[in-house]
């Protein structure tokens, strides 16, 4: 996947991209990442990229010329024949979820911008945009870490980019559940001990109390997403389970 950045603050990105995961899937070659200084494509002698709102206010706002210039930039580069998915990230924005991060994992080519001061001039979301994207309820100074935050969840889902070791088939959120709790050596440590069931080796055991742990975890913290999920029947049962030791 080719994903491209614009920002005014490139540095921000190098530490993310360039360590673990994200830098192994750079080097296999899974993964093209390039962050784009926007400020590089201001075509005034100040390379200035914000003004002042029309309407007053406080607060700047990132001018188009840069943003356009930087953006047909990348198409010229990129070459693609439709126009890539370009996700303007913005606390207005659709709330950012595994599900899209699965469906973005999809496309050949990603494009971010990240904004800052109050944001960008509308126009670019208009004519650029197709995806105005939020990490959640709350405003940060910049699109950055937002972006870093998206193209970390996307990457990981790119067949190739996780281990078998790594695979993210049973974490939280994919399955519509939370994970269940994990253990690992010593089997005690200062008198705390790792429940007998996981170093029981029966398997069947074992995937029934995971079962059990992802939906009394989910029921407690996000009973939301149980409301959405298509239960078994070993689901049910199991809920009644859980339902009758917290009457006890
Ligand atoms: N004036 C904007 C508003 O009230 O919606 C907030 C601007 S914010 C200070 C500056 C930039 O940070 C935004 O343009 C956006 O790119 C980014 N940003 C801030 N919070 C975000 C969030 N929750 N999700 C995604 N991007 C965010």
């Amino acid at each position: 996947m080719k994903i491209r950045v614009l920002t005014l603050f490139p540095q921000m990105f190098e530490g993310t991209l360039g360590s673990s995961i994200l830098q192994r899937a750079r080097e296999k070659g899974l993964l093209d990442i390039d962050c784009l200084n926007i400020r590089d494509y201001a075509d005034n002698k100040h390379k200035k990229v914000d003004d002042y709102p029309y309407g007053g206010g406080a607060g700047m706002v990132m001018t188009p010329q840069p943003i356009f210039s930087c953006y047909e930039a990348v198409q010229r580069e990129l070459q693609l024949e439709g126009r890539p998915r370009t996700i303007y990230l913005s606390p207005k924005g659709k709330v950012f979820n595994q599900n899209l991060a699965s469906e973005l994992a999809q496309e050949e080519a990603l494009i971010f911008i990240c904004g800052h001061y109050e944001g960008i001039d509308q126009r670019v979301i208009d004519q650029l945009v197709t995806d105005e994207i939020s990490i959640g309820d709350y405003v940060l100074t910049g699109g950055e870490i937002p972006a870093m935050v998206m193209i970390d969840a996307v990457s990981r889902m790119i067949p190739g980019v996780l281990s078998q070791e790594e695979s993210y088939q049973e974490e939280s959120f994919y399955s519509g559940l939370l994970e269940y709790p994990h253990y690992t050596r010593p089997k005690d440590f200062n008198g705390l001990q790792v429940p007998e069931v996981l170093m029981s080796g029966n398997h069947k055991n074992i995937d029934t109390w995971r079962r059990k742990k992802s939906l009394e975890i989910t029921m407690e913290r996000r009973p939301d997403l149980i409301d959405g999920l298509e239960l078994t029947k070993l689901d049910k049962k199991l809920i009644e389970e859980i339902n009758r030791e917290a009457e006890k």
